[in-house]
Formats: C-alpha cells, sequence, structure tokens
C-alpha cells in the first residue's frame, strides 16, 4: 500500500509552482512551507512592513500538515503534569494558556482570508478505561485548575470499579454519570471505556488551510510575499548581521532566518561568530513516524474528534488511538463522512524517512482491529480503506515546540518540533516569531529554544 493521505487528494492540482529563478535578497526567509511557515508568514505580513519569501523544498503542506489527523487541539503530548514539572506551574500553566489562545489565532488567519472550508470546533471526547489513566487524567485537570486554567470535565462511570477510590484532591473535578453516557460520548459500544473527559476540539484539513492562506497571502502582499517550491535549502551561513542561504542553484540573503522544517532534512547550519550550531541543531530534533488510515462513510452523522486510551495501553507503539469524523468532499460535489483513524507511531533511527516508503500491514492490522473493536463493531473482515498514509513528527529534547531565536545568534529563529500534536503551537509559533522579528521584548517561556543541550555520549 502507498502512503496516500486524504488532506493531500483534496488540493489543487492545477495549482502552478514557482521554484527560485534567481538570487535574492529578502527581509524574512522562512524554509518549510507547512502549517508553521505559512502561520509564520500570515503573521510577520500582517504585522510588520518587512519581506518576506517562503521557501520550501517540495510542494507546500506534503510534509507532516499534509499527512496528520488534523484535530485541532490544545493539550500537550508530553502532558500538563510532566510541564509542571519541568518548568514549574506558572511557566507551564502560561505555555498552556497560550496554546488555549490559539484558537484566536487561527480563527484569525480563517477570518483574514475569507475562506469557507471545512472547521468545527466542537467538544472533543478523551475515553479512559483504567483506573491508573482517569487518575493521571484527573492529576492533569488538578494542576491546570492550580495554575488557574479551566479543566476538563470527566464523567466516570457509576459502576467503575474504582469510583470509590478516587482519592479526596480530585473532588470537583468530576461527576458519576451513567456508564452508557460514557459509551454515547465516545461512540462506542465496547464497556472497557469507564470514564470519559471533554474539551474543545476541532477538525480541519491543514493542507487545504495551507493552501488557502498562501492563496490569500500571494494576493494580499504581492510586493512584499514571495513563495518558492522545489527549493531545497542546502546550507544557511550565518553573520552576526544577516544569513546567506544556499538554496537549490541560488543564493538567498535574509536579514533573519526562521526554520520551520519540522526539524529534519538535509542542511547545514554555519555560524560565522559562534559556536558550532549544526550538530546541536541535528540532535536536538528526534523523528517518530506515525500511521493513519480512513474509510468513507455516507454523510449521515455528526462530526466528532475522539481518544481512546485502551487496557492494554499505552505502548510504545500504540499511546492511544484517535478518531475524527467529518464531512469530506471525495470527489467534487459528494460529501461523504470521512472517519480516519490513527495510533501507531514508532522512531525512526536516522534520516532515512521517506513519504514514498509502503504503509506496513502491522498498522492496518491494528488499526483494523480498532475499528472493530471500538468504533464500528458491525464492520466485518478487513476494513476498506480509501486512505492509508504516514508523516513524520519531530521530537524535541523537553518536548516542547522550539520557538524563538537561537542563543548563539539570534538572526537564526525556531518554529518547529511537532512533538505529536502541532496545529495550534505553530499558529502560536508563528505569532510569537513576529513579535521577535519585529523587535517587540517577548518574556520567556517553556517554548524557548534552550541554552544548552545534552548531546549523545561519544
Ligand atoms: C500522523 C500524524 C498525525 C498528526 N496528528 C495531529 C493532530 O491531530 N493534531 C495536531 O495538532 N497535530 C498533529 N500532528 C502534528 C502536526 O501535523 C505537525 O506538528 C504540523 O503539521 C507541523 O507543521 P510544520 O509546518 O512544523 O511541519 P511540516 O508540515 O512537516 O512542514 C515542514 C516543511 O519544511 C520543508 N523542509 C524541510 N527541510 C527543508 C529544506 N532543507 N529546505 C526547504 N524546505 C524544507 C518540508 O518539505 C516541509 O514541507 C500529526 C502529525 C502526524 C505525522
Amino acid at each position: 500500500m502507498r502512503n496516500r493521505s486524504p488532506w493531500i487528494h483534496q488540493l489543487d492540482k492545477d495549482r502552478a509552482h514557482q521554484r527560485l529563478s534567481g538570487d535574492i535578497t529578502t527581509d524574512v526567509v522562512i524554509v518549510g512551507a507547512g502549517i508553521a511557515g505559512i502561520a509564520t508568514a500570515f503573521f510577520a505580513l500582517k504585522y510588520t512592513t518587512q519581506t518576506v519569501s517562503l521557501v520550501e523544498a517540495y510542494k507546500l503542506a506534503h510534509g507532516a500538515s499534509g499527512h496528520n489527523a488534523g484535530q485541532v487541539a490544545t493539550y500537550f503530548e508530553k502532558g500538563f503534569a510532566n510541564m509542571v514539572k519541568d518548568f514549574g506551574l506558572h511557566e507551564a500553566a502560561s505555555a498552556q494558556a497560550a496554546i488555549n489562545n490559539a484558537w484566536e489565532l487561527i480563527n484569525e488567519m480563517y477570518r483574514d482570508a475569507g475562506l469557507d472550508i471545512f472547521f468545527n470546533q466542537e467538544l472533543g471526547h478523551d475515553g479512559y478505561s483504567t483506573y491508573e489513566q482517569v487518575v493521571g487524567a484527573l492529576e492533569e485537570a488538578r494542576l491546570k485548575r492550580q495554575g488557574g486554567l479551566d479543566p476538563e470535565h470527566m464523567g466516570i462511570a457509576v459502576n467503575a470499579p474504582f469510583l470509590d477510590d478516587i482519592p479526596p484532591q480530585y473532588v470537583g473535578l468530576y461527576r458519576a454519570i451513567p456508564h452508557a453516557t460514557v459509551l454515547e460520548m465516545l461512540e462506542t459500544k465496547n464497556p472497557v471505556f469507564l470514564a470519559v473527559s471533554s474539551l474543545k476540539k476541532g477538525s480541519i484539513n491543514s493542507a487545504l488551510f495551507c493552501e488557502k492562506i498562501v492563496g490569500y497571502l500571494l494576493g494580499a502582499y504581492p510586493e512584499r510575499f514571495a513563495l518558492y517550491e522545489h527549493t531545497p535549502v542546502h546550507k544557511i551561513i550565518l553573520s552576526p548581521d544577516g544569513a546567506v542561504l544556499d538554496a537549490d542553484r541560488h543564493v538567498v540573503l535574509a536579514k533573519h532566518v526562521v526554520l520551520c522544517t519540522n526539524g529534519f532534512e538535509n542542511f547545514h547550519i554555519i555560524n560565522e561568530n559562534g559556536l558550532e550550531l549544526d550538530t546541536k541543531f541535528h540532535y536536538s530534533v528526534r523523528g517518530r513516524v506515525a500511521y493513519m488510515s480512513a474509510y468513507l462513510e455516507p454523510a449521515d452523522n455528526p462530526p466528532i474528534a475522539t481518544s481512546y486510551e485502551t487496557p492494554e495501553e499505552p505502548s510504545d507503539y500504540i499511546p492511544y488511538y484517535y478518531l475524527t469524523r467529518r464531512p469530506y468532499e471525495f470527489e467534487e460535489g459528494m460529501v461523504h463522512n470521512l472517519i480516519s483513524i490513527g495510533g501507531p507511531e514508532e522512531p525512526f533511527a536516522d534520516n532515512t524517512y521517506s513519504q514514498e516508503v509502503e504503509y506496513p500491514e502491522r498498522a492496518i492490522e491494528v488499526l483494523n482491529r480498532f475499528v472493530h473493536e471500538i468504533y464500528a463493531p458491525e464492520k466485518e473482515g478487513r476494513v476498506d480503506y480509501e486512505f492509508t498514509w504516514h508523516g513524520l513528527m519531530g521530537y524535541t529534547q523537553n518536548g516542547m515546540r522550539m520557538i524563538g531565536p537561537e542563543p548563539q545568534n539570534p538572526v537564526l529563529l525556531y518554529n518547529l518540533g511537532c512533538n505529536g500534536v502541532g496545529i495550534l503551537p505553530s499558529v502560536f509559533g508563528g505569532r510569537q516569531i513576529t513579535r521577535h522579528l519585529a523587535g517587540e521584548k517577548v518574556p520567556p517561556s517553556a517554548f524557548d529554544v534552550p541554552k544548552r543541550l545534552t548531546l549523545p555520549p561519544l
């Protein structure tokens, strides 16, 4: 099976792609045209007067932004409790509040560009099946409440065997509800799920969103914005007052470079006046490949965005399952519901990831089991997937997106590191980078680029 994403399927196949055809000078060069690069361009154009060139190795939104689950969500995969351990309650709460507020930023992009593509914003539901999972989620909620944030609300089944054992510090963060309600909210008949928590979630085709936003930017800022696709950046040479980029066969001169590359790919960073950044950078982001599948059904149910922790999970291969159901125009004028499901993921050792790699049978087996046991037990045999796709996730060492200037040379800035959930953090990162570009004094945050990184033992 090949890597075939439903999000890329909806892009405009006739769009012309312009590559860099000569040397250029620009105020800001953004490397990588996924949602991070495009959000950064959007806010830099809106809130500064600088010229912006967006340079993409292949085609816009064909990286993780075209191969994800498209759930718009505010949670951090490393968990709020771990953030509190690493950064303290105050800084963790500020980081969470920043991502919560990114809903307003993504809506600002959507509104300014006059979009009408599908983007729902409703309550999403997360299902739990064990005491440990429930108490882990309640602890997250307790810390959020202590940090002045609105916690998720949890319902625990009245017949959950652990209901009376929930420690008293979690009073007020959950209520007992009929088991049938838990299952109804999760749209499953599988009785292993004993609790559900709800928070605002949405779903969007983030690739289509990128394509539409770029179309808007090209029209709104013809003098200040350009997009160059099929233009890989091989080398970035930094000096105290600017950068030179070796981009395909040409040279880009810029006052600032913003790396929105998800973390990888084949470039080198040379810092003329400072310590070696290259090794540090390439060691600072590690890759995981995640696998998803989707099938079509009649459009007779409303959209949902859910996740499920089963009694067997989490494992390294399946941390949890996630599902969206949404209206989907498969062929022009034909709207179905698209059921898209993810869960399996695994590390890859070096820069060997390729989008061309076959979709593994093992992932299909896992996702089939999910469909049969949890979401649609009425389906028999092998599920007839219309789409099977995989994508790359970049994990930073501290599990937080890296947003801001490189401490050794602020000519270089980063908005990268997907860490599992990256749509809203990319958009927040775009707005935050613009503050740096505008010369504002930006308070320190948990997203700052770490000054020191632990390098691997020799
Ligand atoms: C299977 C999967 C499911 C996911 N589900 C969700 C989800 O439900 N919700 C959520 O919020 N997040 C999710 N994510 C994460 C989310 O998709 C990413 O965090 C987000 O799309 C990252 O956007 P980005 O712009 O940083 O990276 P990308 O979209 O990967 O863009 C980086 C771009 O940089 C380009 N590039 C790299 N190197 C160079 C170079 N040298 N020169 C020029 N260009 C270069 C690449 O070609 C690419 O286009 C998921 C990710 C995966 C893989």
